[in-house]
């Protein structure tokens, strides 16, 4: 695992930040990037709107989740803290309220082990599986305990009625994730009244023979 250095991170959230905005992600002030360093992490800062941020503003946490320096943290800063506990080699989490995404942690009839199907490679390649997390209200820490218990096996969740969260090996792996899910769910809502053909088991495993280290 190799760790950016203060300035570097606060840099790469920042540009983050900008795309994930400029692609139409991050309505109003939603959307939550962290990236781990040595002593700590840094989290985008409450309220802020994620095509606006400024390197100083950004909030550096330490493990506990104390502020060490900048504005204070998201709300969900702790949803950060527990992926990056439990997945000690990733370094970076994205959260985001993006539409498509939202739209299906609300759907009923889901499969909650897996909410998503296989449609297309990319899919398979960067996210694989997507369990539904059940639904708590924002801050609850017993929504903290129970992404701390899927985060051990899962990298990708989507939180009932509320959006997905991705931890990945550097902020591009976990950005690339995301934006995975939300175009896989927009065209998942696309084919609602179409028969499709989602790849089947042996093509995701060829997929992951080829891809997944
Ligand atoms: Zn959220």
């Amino acid at each position: 695992m190799k760790l950016l250095t203060e300035n570097a991170a606060r840099d790469a959230i920042v540009k983050r930040g900008h795309m994930l905005r400029n692609a139409g992600l991050t309505p109003g002030s939603s959307g939550n990037i962290s990236v781990r360093l040595e002593d700590g992490i840094l989290v985008t800062p409450t309220n802020s709107r994620l095509g606006e941020l400024e390197p100083n503003d950004i909030s550096k946490l330490n493990f506990d989740g104390h502020l060490l320096s900048g504005m204070p943290a998201s709300k969900e800063a702790y949803l950060h803290l527990k992926m990056l506990e439990e997945r000690p080699s990733d370094t970076a989490v994205v959260h985001l309220h993006s539409t498509h995404s939202v739209a299906l942690s609300c759907m009923g009839g889901l499969d909650v082990d897996n909410v998503l199907p296989p449609l297309t490679a990319y899919y398979a390649m960067r996210v694989g599986s997507l369990p539904l997390i059940p639904y708590f209200p924002p801050g609850d820490l017993e929504l903290a305990e129970i992404v701390a218990k899927f985060a051990t096996r899962h990298y990708a969740l989507l939180l009932s009625n509320h959006g997905p969260v991705v931890s990945g090996c550097d902020l591009n792996a976990a950005s690339c994730a995301i934006e995975e899910i939300e175009e896989t769910a927009k065209l998942h809502m696309l084919l609602e009244n179409y028969k499709t053909r989602p790849l089947t088991a042996k093509q995701v495993a060829d997929i992951n023979d080829r891809f997944k280290s």
